[in-house]
């Protein structure tokens, strides 16, 4: 029978018990009451530690990139060449961006064997965040990047930013693991807490070939697991980027080592996990169109249609509120052909029902449209609201539409004539 990794066998980390600390070892003593580890009959339900990974013997390291930056396909081909695999944590939200890994690119490392995991929609600090959203950010990205054709095990905490909500979250949202705190100390085998997998600072530009040799000797002695980070590949781009020659000399010794290199998810094991809906949002998202993602340059959680020659979107400094606002132009054809409306999706940006409103200026009078969900997930044409006219100042345009049966609406604003509207602050109530 091959050896499980429970969980409640682990007592490490005794001095870094905070509170939350104490949440969480209570809650993986439950963990032993309800699951088995305490030699009991029940079967356990299959948490990941337990399903099936086998414990290195005699210490593993796995190598993972974070952000899914663009330079980082080389860094995988030198991965490649050597016959190692590496974890790639990326951010839906940036596939296709400039400086990211589009989605084509993300399909040759998974096809090369390299693990795609998740790293959250928008790069968000997750405990600063309430439950609703954290699953949006981290549920909603694993929808994402199934929807590309990967099958996320893994995920990331941006920023190494972790507390026990977050951690309980990227558990329902089918992760097998999820990568946590930096710095702290080495992970162990079996790791203590698979939701705040521990690693060594990330490796950046200042990085020398003895430190990260010290991290993979360190967890070769101690029969541990030496997770490193790396994000840019590069020459002075930045205190994240490591230099190539260094990287290239790291792997080359690492080669020669007994250890073995294996992705995170595999090191975990465990059976890939569905990824349960999100519940659709009671705001608009990026209501202000401060977040940018994506070559077109269109604002986190929306969607653009029918730019063209004449019709254009931009974002502008001319803020009602934050930093940024959009704005559409339209020179000649059908001005109401150009929209910037909520992202159709099933919940992810899509809020449920209510009032709607946005601010604006415009010279020409603006329409607002909008667009529903049925139970079904299927979205209606759009539909015609209120027209409002020119105004030179901020103006606020309302609208409360009947929506029975929506489960989810998507609005937004378009020209009646050729004309320029600038527009922020959208909301429902
Ligand atoms: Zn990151």
């Amino acid at each position: 029978m091959p050896p499980k990794w429970c969980a409640c066998e682990n007592t490490r980390r005794g001095e870094e018990e905070g509170p939350v600390r104490r949440v969480l070892m209570v809650a993986i003593a439950v963990a032993a009451l309800t699951g088995g580890c305490g030699g009991q009959d029940v079967p356990p339900s299959p948490r990941p530690s337990q399903t099936g990974a086998t414990p290195a013997a005699g210490g593993v390291v796995s190598l993972t990139f974070d952000d899914g930056l663009e330079r980082q396909e080389q860094m995988a081909r030198e991965l490649t060449e050597r016959g190692m695999a590496g974890t790639f944590y990326v951010l839906s939200t940036r596939v296709q961006a400039p400086g990211y890994l589009d989605q084509t690119q993300l399909a040759r490392l998974a096809q090369a064997g390299h693990e795609i995991g998740g790293h959250t929609r928008t790069h968000a600090r997750l405990p600063t965040l309430h439950h609703d959203e954290q699953r949006r950010e981290i549920c909603g990205d694993r929808s994402a990047l199934e929807a590309m054709g990967f099958t996320p095990r893994s995920f990331a905490f941006p920023f190494h930013a972790v507390n026990a909500a977050a951690e309980a979250v990227a558990e329902e949202c089918g992760y097998n693991s999820a990568r946590g705190r930096a710095g702290v100390a080495a992970e162990t085998t079996p790791p203590g807490d698979p939701y705040d997998l521990n690693t060594p600072l990330a490796v950046g530009a200042n990085a020398t070939l003895p430190e990260i040799q010290q991290y993979v000797l360190a967890a070769e002695k101690r029969k541990g697991w030496a997770i490193l980070v790396f994000h840019d590949y590069c020459d002075g781009c930045g205190p994240l980027g490591v230099k190539p020659t260094l990287f290239t000399a790291f792997l080359d010794w690492l080669k020669g080592q007994k250890i073995p290199v294996r992705t995170v998810g595999d090191v975990i094991g465990g059976e890939t996990r569905p990824v349960p809906p999100v519940k659709a949002p009671s705001i608009v998202l990026n209501a202000s169109l401060e977040n940018y993602f994506g070559k077109e340059g269109i604002p986190d959680c929306w969607q653009l249609d029918g730019r063209s020659a004449t019709a254009t979107f931009g974002r502008v400094a001319d803020a009602r509120t934050g930093r940024w606002a959009g704005r559409i132009k339209v020179t000649g054809g059908d001005p109401a052909r150009l929209r910037l409306a909520i992202r159709q999706d099933d919940g992810e940006c899509a809020p449920t029902a209510g009032g709607l409103s946005v601010w604006y200026t415009a010279t020409a009078p603006v329409r607002l449209t909008l667009s529903r969900r049925t139970r079904d997930g299927v979205w209606s044409d759009w539909s015609d609201g209120p027209v409002f006219p020119a105004t030179s100042t901020w103006r606020r345009a309302t609208w409360t539409p009947r929506l029975a049966g929506a489960a989810g609406i998507s609005f937004g604003l378009v020209l009646t004539e050729p004309g320029q509207a600038t527009f922020d602050d959208f909301a429902v109530r």
